[in-house]
């Protein structure tokens, strides 16, 4: 196949950076670059709520694209459909308050909703109000009677604009919220595709649509469809979008904003011969159109196919709607020229320099610190050699970014754990800083997960007292405990847990009478094969969820790359490990 393509890069490790840098020079009248995404050029302000959106990357417009007058104040920008980290969501939000407290709004998938999740933590202990209001327009991701595991796809367009219009009149927080609340609820899409998207990079799309048929339900992340039914013409495409759509129609009639969006490489000019006979449907079915849109608003990547998004408008609704927006790729009316507004002073890159202090540390601590340096040296070098094992397993059911995501993190994680080594950290410190430092480069829900556990195994071992193996296995314990109070994840649910859970009762066990060497291949035994197990599993959360069928007959992929990972970190505490640097 070589239809579907992303062609365009340097090295694809950087296309994300690389992308939001050319946007921001060329936009730099409208945007500014912040650390974890963009805000707008011009201060916030004050006491206007600030808008922050965002996600991962490969939807352009969304989500950077609307940051402007009368939409968000700010986007926060992850990798390719990967969730951006809690330290971006943070940053980006702390740019954008102007002291009327941050509204925090995106699609729902798990990785963003435990990222900005714990970032709105964050920001409160700090005295910022933030709130959340969660996308769930897309009808075929879930029934009508679990709406909140609905995931967001081309509905965030919508409630962004809505949610920024609102604030743009002098809205306070609840108010924002409120009417953000109110759009999502009245927002309906489904879409489909006809060919799958690539990551830059892959030479393989994610998924594939046999030809002559069509993928109907699809996420925005290369999930693949719920159903596949033959390639319609045109008209009949608009008849079983509208249908389906109007099928959930809160009221009879009315008025309602509508969005045919293209989904990548779908031309301007197929949606408008679709969008010729989607306008009738909807004057037929007593639905009188308010400034339509038709083109690209919420892609994924190069994938071809497109969306119908319908909102239910009321009098308040419609006023938000149609108020003006003034942002590098959407435009409506015009936006009072903000002579007034404040340009922003250039950011001053050092403020994010780091302070490389270390606590002071036992030397038992610091020993213990060079051993766990070695195996999260171990863990990058087994996802590496994983990774596009780990990939394909992710894009059976998932959004294929979990080889990517495992690289980058535990890259990241041992390149922060090195550099506290080095300072003359303590396992706690060590592990503290590989756990930030894997979450803030992996992004997604395995990267924050991950984040999570090492913190919490390192707050365990403290920097201080001498480590024996108890103290490791009750570290172990502490870090997945972290991923159960986070991910809020069940055994059975087809998670990294179930690997974790079996490789912790394994490891308690075994240690009773074992070394921790032969303790830890023992439990690694146990974790890979209930990683294998996985397969037979259905998910029942996270971004496999919504596609179930498709994922029985495959691992986690989540649980398999645990299991390589305790692999690895059994060899360095064998002593069989080689240093390969
Ligand atoms: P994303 O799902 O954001 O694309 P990844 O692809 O990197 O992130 O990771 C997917 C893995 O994350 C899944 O295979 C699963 O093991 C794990 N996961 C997803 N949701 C949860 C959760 N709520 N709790 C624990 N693990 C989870
Ligand atoms: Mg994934």
């Amino acid at each position: 196949m070589s239809a579907a393509m992303t062609r365009l890069f340097n090295d694809p490790a950087d296309f994300t950076e690389e992308a939001l840098a050319g946007f921001v020079q060329l936009h730099a009248d409208l945007v500014q670059a912040v650390p974890g995404g963009v805000v707008r050029a011009t201060e916030t302000p004050p006491g206007k709520v600030a808008v922050v959106i965002g996600g991962g990357s490969g939807h352009y417009p969304a989500f950077c694209g609307v940051v402007g007058d009368g939409f968000a104040d700010g986007a926060v920008v992850g990798n390719i459909f990967t969730s951006p980290a809690t330290s971006d969501a943070i940053s980006v939000a702390k740019a954008a308050d102007g002291g009327g407290g941050v509204l925090f709004s995106f699609g729902n998938y798990a990785g963003d909703v435990m990222n900005f999740g714990l970032a709105q933590q964050r920001l409160r202990a700090e005295g910022i109000d933030t709130r959340t209001v969660l996308v769930t327009d897309d009808i075929a991701s879930a029934g009508r009677d679990e709406v909140h595991k609905r995931r967001g796809i081309a509905g965030d367009f919508v409630v962004f604009k809505i949610a920024g219009a609102a604030a743009e009149e002098g809205y306070d927080l609840d108010g924002v919220e409120r009417v953000a609340i109110a759009a999502n609820d009245r927002t309906r899409t489904l879409g489909v595709a006809f060919a799958g998207c690539t990551i830059p990079g892959q030479d393989e799309p994610l998924f594939q649509v046999p030809a002559g048929r069509m993928a109907v339900g699809l996420g925005i992340h290369g999930e693949p469809g719920i159903a596949e039914e033959p390639q319609p013409t045109a008209d009949e495409l608009a008849e079983r979008l509208v249908s389906a759509v109007l099928a959930e129609a809160p009221q009879d009639g009315g008025r309602v904003g509508v969005i045919l969006n293209g989904l990548g490489t779908t031309k301007y000019e197929e949606l408008f011969v679709v969008w010729r006979s989607v306008a009738p449907r909807l004057a037929d079915a007593g639905f009188e159109v308010v400034a339509p849109e038709v083109g690209e608003l919420v892609t994924s990547l190069d994938m071809a196919g497109c969306s119908l998004t319908v909102v239910f408008l009321d009098e308040e609704l419609e006023r938000l709607w149609t108020a003006p927006a003034t942002t590098p790729a959407f435009r409506r009316g015009s936006t009072a020229a903000s002579g007034s507004a404040q340009r922003r002073r250039p950011e001053d890159a050092a403020s994010a320099a780091d302070d490389d202090g270390v606590p002071d540390a036992s030397d038992a601590s610091k020993a213990v610190a060079g051993t766990v340096t070695r195996a999260l040296g171990a863990i990058a070098e087994a996802m590496r050699e994983h990774e596009s094992e780990l990939a394909r397993l992710d894009s059976v059911a998932g959004d294929g970014d979990h080889g990517r995501g495992m690289v980058r993190g535990s890259h990241a994680g041992v390149e922060a754990a090195e550099a506290a080594r080095d300072a003359g950290a303590g396992s706690a410190t060590v592990l503290r800083r590989a756990g930030d430092a894997w979450g803030a480069s992996a992004g997604g829900t395995s990267g924050v997960l991950w984040g999570a556990a090492l913190a919490a195994a390192g707050d365990r071992l403290g920097d201080e007292a001498e480590i024996g193996s108890a103290d490791v296995v009750e570290a172990v314990a502490a870090g997945i405990a972290a991923v159960r109070e986070l991910g809020k994840a069940e055994p059975g649910d087809k998670t990294m847990l179930d690997a974790m859970v079996p490789f912790a009762d394994a490891l308690t066990a075994e240690a009773e009478q074992k070394s921790l060497p032969d303790a830890w291949s023992a439990a690694t035994d146990a974790a890979e094969q209930a990683a294998q197990g996985t397969a037979e599993l259905s998910p029942r959360i996270g971004r496999a969820r919504p596609l179930a069928h498709k994922s029985v007959g495959t691992p986690d992929p989540g649980a398999v790359s645990f299991g390589l990972a305790m692999r690895a970190v059994g060899q360095v505490i064998s002593g069989e490990h080689e240093e390969s640097a």
